[in-house]
């Protein structure tokens, strides 16, 4: 609430604003709101995330508000790019936080509906506002408010996937059961043919349980419900896992699969599984996406600061305007050909949410028909 007239003392401590001041005169705009009033009244505005950018789009101020809807804690907001906390799947990856900025300046306002993400992982639906106010500085005030009516129809497809996941496994888990039943022979000796189809079977049955799995890790990221167990990684020896686990599968298509070593051994501060996860996508993308005879390379590169994975492949290659938006939820570029090699359109979403949560980056290089190059860069672990 705005505080009562005559202004006491602001809960902060501030003492600026003098009770004993006479009211200014009316038409006299000379006397600046003092800060610690300007605080107060913002905070009072707690239902509105209120953001102050510089001109590189750096977190000036941050409100109450904002730290409730963001769950991040003043110290976390302040001197931050505004671009971690702003920035959402759906938009591309690079110079987005500015081309906003410049937008705003340009039409004097901006204001968008985009899904924004909290500290915990939550998505939810926000009106985003952005007011360029000082022209000198180039400083924006970024006004964040959530979109209640949605809020409801969120939880209930978020209920309905978790739902029907977690219901899909029961009888799933019975079809395993019994072709297992049937590949131990103890209920009659099988044809070749008998085998073919119970092949078949369990291809599916794998292709079903990958799709649950994802589906359920999905509903518990958005929820917040996502927790990474983090540890030193050696990077080398989790790639090398990672391939080891899709060996068979290349094979299959007689993909040749190489892997540049880093010079010397590099670490991150990961969850394991979370990042082995994001690196089975991406060899999984590519085996999907090269032709037969083709050939996937990985390397390990590392400056001082960070640590870079390539996973690039001499597949199909991507156009550059789908770029941005392959790492949306359930986007795939070609339906027809991605059904027919499997796959939900998570994969790139989930890696990109896993990636940004370990405070890392993901992008792609690539041109159809030229192949394409996927890079998840993470912060490293000093040695
Ligand atoms: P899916 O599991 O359906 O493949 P992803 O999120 O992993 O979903 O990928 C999204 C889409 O991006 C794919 O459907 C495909 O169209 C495109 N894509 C991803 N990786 C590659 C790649 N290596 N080469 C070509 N296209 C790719």
């Amino acid at each position: 609430m705005i505080p009562e007239k005559p202004y006491q003392k602001s809960p902060s401590g501030g003492d600026s604003f003098q009770p004993s001041n006479p009211p200014p005169a009316p038409g006299d705009e000379s006397g600046l709101v003092p800060a610690d009033l300007l605080d107060d009244i913002l905070a009072a505005f707690s239902d509105y995330g209120i953001l102050v950018l510089d001109a590189e789009g750096c977190i000036l101020y941050a409100n109450s508000g904002a730290q409730a809807i963001y769950g991040y804690p003043k110290s976390e907001l302040f001197g931050r790019s505004a671009r971690d906390i702003l920035e959402t799947p759906s938009l591309a990856e690079t110079e987005h936080l500015e081309d906003l900025l410049t937008q705003s300046n340009e039409s004097g306002r901006l204001e968008f509906d985009l899904p924004q993400e909290r500290k915990t992982g939550e998505v939810f639906p926000a009106r985003v506002r952005f007011h360029p106010c000082h022209r000198q500085t180039g400083a924006t005030i970024v006004l964040i408010s959530e979109l209640e009516t949605q809020v409801g129809i969120e939880q209930l497809k978020r209920d309905f996937l978790s739902l029907v996941s977690h219901e899909l496994r029961t009888p799933l888990t019975s079809i395993k059961g019994a072709s297992s039943m049937l590949h131990t022979g103890a209920l009659g000796e099988l044809s070749p043919e008998q085998q073919r189809f119970l092949g078949i079977i369990d291809r599916n049955c794998e292709r079903l349980n990958h799709l649950i799995a994802s589906l359920l890790d999905l509903t518990r990221l958005e929820a917040g419900r996502l927790r990474l167990r983090r540890a030193s990684v050696n990077v080398d020896k989790l790639l090398r896992e990672a391939e080891r686990h899709v060996g068979e599968q290349y094979a299959s298509k007689q993909i040749e699969l190489q892997h540049v070593e880093s010079p010397e051994p590099v670490h991150v501060h990961a969850d394991p599984a979370r990042l082995e996860q994001v690196l089975l996508s991406l060899l999984d993308n590519a085996f999907k996406f090269t032709p037969n005879e083709g050939r996937v390379r990985t390397a390990i590169t590392a400056t001082e600061k960070e640590v870079v994975i390539e996973v690039s492949d001499s597949g199909i290659g991507i156009p550059a305007e789908e770029q941005g938006r392959i790492f949306e939820k359930f986007y795939q570029v070609d339906f027809s050909l991605t059904r027919a090699a499997g796959g939900a359109g998570l994969g790139l979403y989930m890696a990109r949410r896993l990636i940004k949560a370990h405070r890392g980056r993901i992008w792609v290089k690539s041109a159809p028909g030229q192949g394409s190059s996927f890079c998840v860069a993470l912060p490293r672990m000093p040695s």
